[in-house]
C-alpha cells in the first residue's frame, strides 16, 4: 500500500513511517497539512493517516476540504482527542476510522488493511484472482497453491494491479504506487524489470502489456 501520514510530532511521525515501511508499505510522511494536501493532489494513495492537532490548519479542516472536493481516499484519524463527540465529528466529516493515541503499529496496520479492503469492495481478507491468492496481512502470495517468493517492490506492484483487476494502469501510476516521494527514477526501466520478474515467478500471462498505455492484470489462469 502507498500511505500518506500527516503527523507533526517528529518522534511519532518517524515511528509510524518506519514501522509501516517495515511492514512492506510505501510511506510518505509530512509534518504539515499543506504539504500533505499537495501530495494528495498529485499522487495516488491507498490511505491517509491524519493527525488532528496540526500546526496552522487543523486536521478536521483538511479532511472537510478533501471530502468537499470529492477526494475519496480512505482516511484514518489518529489523534489524542478521545472524546465521544470528537470521534463522532471525525467520522461524520468523512473519516473512515478513528483511533486514539497511543496505538501499536500492528493495530494501525490492521485497521489500514481493513479500510483499504472495504474501499476496494472486498470483504475477504485474502484476495483471490483466478489461480492467484494474495494475503495483504502476511504478504503471502500463492500461485496454483504454491508459495511465490517476491521482493517487496514486486509485491507492491502486484498489489497495485490486484486492486484494479479490470483497469489498465499507466506506467506513471504504477511507478507512483511503488516508489515514495522523490524515490525511483521515472526515466529508468525498473518498472519493466519488476513486471518481467512477476511474469517469470508467477506466470507469463499474469501481467498484460497494453501498448502505449501501461499494464493490466492478466486472467489469473495458467498459460498452458
Ligand atoms: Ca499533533
Amino acid at each position: 500500500m502507498r500511505l500518506l501520514i500527516v503527523e507533526d510530532d517528529p518522534l511519532l511521525g518517524d515511528a509510524l513511517a518506519t514501522g509501516l515501511r517495515q511492514l512492506g508499505n510505501v510511506v510518505d510522511w509530512f509534518r504539515d497539512g499543506h504539504q500533505a494536501n499537495s501530495a494528495l493532489s498529485s499522487a495516488p494513495y491507498d490511505a491517509v493517516v491524519l493527525d488532528l492537532g496540526l500546526p496552522g490548519t487543523d486536521g478536521m479542516v483538511w479532511l472537510e476540504r478533501w471530502r468537499s472536493r470529492e477526494q475519496t481516499v480512505p482516511v484514518l484519524i489518529l489523534t489524542a482527542r478521545d472524546g465521544v463527540a470528537q470521534r463522532i465529528a471525525g467520522l461524520d466529516a468523512g473519516a473512515d476510522d478513528y483511533l486514539v493515541k497511543p496505538i501499536t503499529i500492528d493495530e494501525l496496520a490492521a485497521r489500514l488493511r481493513a479500510m483499504v479492503r472495504r474501499s476496494a469492495g472486498r470483504a475477504q481478507s485474502v484476495w483471490q484472482h483466478g489461480e492467484l491468492e494474495y494475503d495483504p496481512a502476511t504478504k503471502l502470495v500463492r500461485w496454483r497453491g504454491a508459495t511465490v517468493d517476491l521482493t517487496g517492490l514486486e509485491m507492491t506492484l502486484l498489489e497495485a494491479l490486484l486492486k484494479h483487476p479490470q483497469r489498465v494502469l499507466s506506467k506513471t501510476h504504477l511507478q507512483q504506487m511503488i516508489y515514495d516521494w522523490g524515490g525511483g527514477d521515472p526515466s529508468s526501466n525498473s518498472l519493466e524489470v519488476h513486471v518481467h520478474h512477476l511474469r517469470r515467478k508467477i506466470d507469463p500471462a499474469i501481467v498484460r502489456t497494453v501498448r502505449g498505455v501501461g499494464y493490466a492484470l492478466g486472467s489469473g489462469e495458467a498459460t498452458a
